[in-house]
């Protein structure tokens, strides 16, 4: 069954910024993808005004197939070497303050896109050693190597989603591994314990309450410290099925059970993404 009518709590107003505009040229200018334009994000006004973006590196296909995902899957584009300067250009421009790196996954790479990644935060770093710097990374297929690359340029967040509970992942995330997930975020404490953590989930594709605690406990137990836990909203129905809406009451139990659990900080909501808020998040944690 396609349920087609959104509840109350999702029905929000766009809301266009005023620096829209600006930002659209720029991003043009310098061939730069964000996942706030490509997915026509709700929270753009918020975020821009808040300085905030989420820049999408690697190209604009997919080697991957997640059925929860608006990114296509077409054959892979050469990555562009001007990249990570780019960003950083745009980063500066905007007067971004924290900024949030995200990729396509690229398994045809031999480093799955590591050292593009490294580049792309040295490059903010040096114009501005003081913008946050937020990575939300691939699996990278594993390779511990390729992940050290990473957190040796620094950043200052690594975040990895989880997604969605172990028993989904055939469906949801067909060619990604539950544990192998966690060992990202185990691996990156590991290679620099005190790089900060970070992961997010989706609910309402019919997970069930204990489920989602157990991966809460998974990851507590990673060492992550932050969480995010937003509604799945199908890009279209095509995409993996939604079972339900779940209601924001059941958020903020989430949200309860996870502090309790040793979270540093964490945003449940129904819409709450990966990125929104994120400069809040880190400054909670670091006044806290
Ligand atoms: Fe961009 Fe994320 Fe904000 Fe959406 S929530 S506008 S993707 S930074
Ligand atoms: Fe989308 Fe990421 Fe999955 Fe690729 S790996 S399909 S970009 S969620």
């Amino acid at each position: 069954m396609i349920i087609k009518r959104k509840p109350e709590w999702l029905r929000i107003k766009k809301r266009e910024g005023e620096n829209l505009g600006y930002v659209k040229h720029i991003l043009e200018d310098l061939s730069l993808n964000t996942v706030c334009e490509a997915a026509n994000c709700p929270n753009r006004a918020e975020c821009f005004s808040k300085r905030t973006a989420t820049f999408m590196i690697l190209g604009r296909e997919c080697t991957r197939n997640c059925r929860f995902c608006n990114v296509s899957s077409n054959p892979v584009e050469a990555v562009n070497p001007e990249e990570p300067e780019n960003v950083a250009e745009a980063t500066v421009k905007l007067g971004l303050q924290h900024v949030v790196i995200t990729s396509v996954t690229r398994d045809d790479l031999k480093d799955g896109g590591a050292e593009h990644f490294a580049k792309t935060i040295r490059a903010i770093k040096e114009k501005d050693p003081k913008i946050i710097v937020e990575v939300l990374i691939p699996d990278l297929q594993g390779d511990v190597d390729a992940l050290k690359v990473v957190v040796d340029a620094k950043p200052d967040i690594l975040n990895h989603n989880i997604e969605t509970v172990p028993r989904l992942y055939p469906d949801v995330r067909p060619m990604a591994i539950y544990e192998r997930s966690l060992e990202v975020l185990e691996n990156s404490k590991k290679i620099d314990p005190n790089m900060l953590t970070k992961t997010g989930i989706m609910l309402g594709l019919g997970e069930k309450e204990e489920e989602v605690i157990q991966v809460f406990k998974d990851l507590r137990e990673k060492g992550c410290d932050f969480l995010t836990v937003g509604q799945y909203l199908p890009p279209s129905d095509e995409h993996v099925e939604l079972v339900e809406y779940v209601h924001p009451d059941q958020f903020e139990k989430y949200k309860e059970e996870a502090l309790a659990l040793g979270f540093k900080f964490v945003a449940s909501s129904p819409l709450v993404r990966s990125s929104y808020k994120a400069a809040d998040m880190f400054a909670a944690s670091e006044s806290a």
